[in-house]
């Protein structure tokens, strides 16, 4: 893998936990990671848009980003119950995360939403973590690399560069369900996408431009996954509710070197 590309290992808790709970979590995280001299990946957390504030205090001084689970396209205005990417940026947020498969789901968002809400995070100077992924249909079907390709196009703003953007190779059929694709095939679908970018954002940006793996990622199978060329970290969601299990996800990217 090319030095140029930090891992990064991004906790995404969903809708989980309540501020007690979330604060300790944090806290052993910020311990975990004191204790190791870390230049190797980064890590990210993702918590529910409660805690922001708490936990944005909280890791002040320590290397962790934080980042949110969702943005509203605009700025500002009449939208009750949205949050604005401005707004998570004021907050403290350096990411968040954009066109997850549970929102693109249970929210109907189409790429052309994810497409505005990529735009309107890149605008608030916020990291967007554009997420792809095709159903157990579509693979079944035969459709999953024609799936992310139309995903990638339309969702990708013009202005996106590796500074500003992370794709998420999320398999819907693995998130949340223990089944995990094989390593060749998530290196053949990172590789694919790797390629496409070069179409969309630059074959520089393509080669720079972090593409995690996401989809029932735990401490049992994580190397596999980080050691392939093409994987650039990890988009975790129920292990990364285990600090431990968090901690020792990351530190496959210390063995991989
Ligand atoms: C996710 O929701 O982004 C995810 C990858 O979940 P899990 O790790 O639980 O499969």
């Amino acid at each position: 893998m090319a030095e140029l590309r930090r891992p990064l290992i991004a906790g995404n808790w969903k809708m989980n936990g309540l501020r007690q709970d979330s604060l300790l979590r944090v806290e052993n995280i910020v311990t975990a990671l004191s204790k190791i001299s870390n230049s190797t990946f980064e890590t990210l957390i993702c918590p529910p848009a409660t805690m922001l504030g708490m936990i944005s205090s909280s890791i002040k001084g320590s290397e962790i980003f934080l980042g949110a689970q969702d943005c509203h396209p605009a700025s500002s205005g009449a939208y009750t119950g949205d949050i604005s990417a401005e707004m998570l940026a004021d907050i403290g947020c350096s990411h968040v995360i954009v066109g997850h498969s549970e929102r693109r789901l249970a929210h109907s968002e189409t790429n052309k939403i994810i497409f505005e809400k990529a735009s309107s995070a890149i605008a608030a100077n916020l990291i967007a973590i554009i997420c792809v992924g095709e159903s157990a249909d579509q693979k079944a079907d035969g459709q999953t690399k024609n799936v992310i390709l139309s995903q990638l196009s339309a969702s990708l703003p013009p202005h996106s560069t590796s500074a500003n953007m992370i794709i998420a190779y999320e398999p819907i059929w693995a998130i949340g369900t223990g089944v995990t694709p094989n390593k060749y095939d998530v290196q053949e679908i990172h590789s694919m996408i790797r390629e496409n970018l070069s179409g969309i954002v630059s074959s520089a940006n393509a080669n720079q431009t972090r593409i995690l793996y996401g989809g029932s990622v735990k401490p049992s199978n994580a190397y596999e996954f980080l050691s392939l060329p093409d994987v650039d970290g990890a988009l975790v969601g129920g292990a990364s509710l285990n600090w431990e299990d968090f901690m020792a996800i990351a530190a496959c990217c210390l063995d991989r070197e």
